[in-house]
């Protein structure tokens, strides 16, 4: 199995804040039995610890809209790494997390480079 670039962006997936008044912690997009593959794979981004990680309204430990963006984000980023579909990424992760309505054009929105 190839491995993804690991995530260097320096900056909060959310907000975009750079951690300095709230340190960045590196959270893995796929927890739970999934997380070392998320490890392996370089899944995961950076999140201000308290606004975005786990303690804030938004953050993605709170609000499951926001894990579930993430979860599509991530989801993408895997399958565009690996030359996976979505059933391949199903079969590796247990679930496919894309909305069934979506369709590859909505690719770019969430795109975040
Ligand atoms: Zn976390
Ligand atoms: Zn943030």
């Amino acid at each position: 199995m190839s491995r993804l670039e690991p995530m260097y962006r320096r900056t909060c997936w959310l907000c975009g804040r750079n951690g300095s008044s709230d340190p960045l912690d590196k959270h893995h997009i796929f927890g739970g039995s999934n997380r070392r593959l998320s490890e392996e794979l370089g899944l995961w981004v950076p999140l201000c610890h308290h606004r975005c990680h786990d303690g804030g309204p938004n953050s993605v430990h709170r609000n499951a809209e926001t894990a579930q963006r993430l979860h599509e984000y991530g989801q993408l980023k895997a399958m565009k790494a690996m030359g996976w579909t979505a059933e391949d990424f199903r079969m590796n992760f247990g679930k496919n997390y894309l909305p069934p309505d979506y369709t590859p054009e909505d690719e770019e929105e969430g795109e975040f480079e």
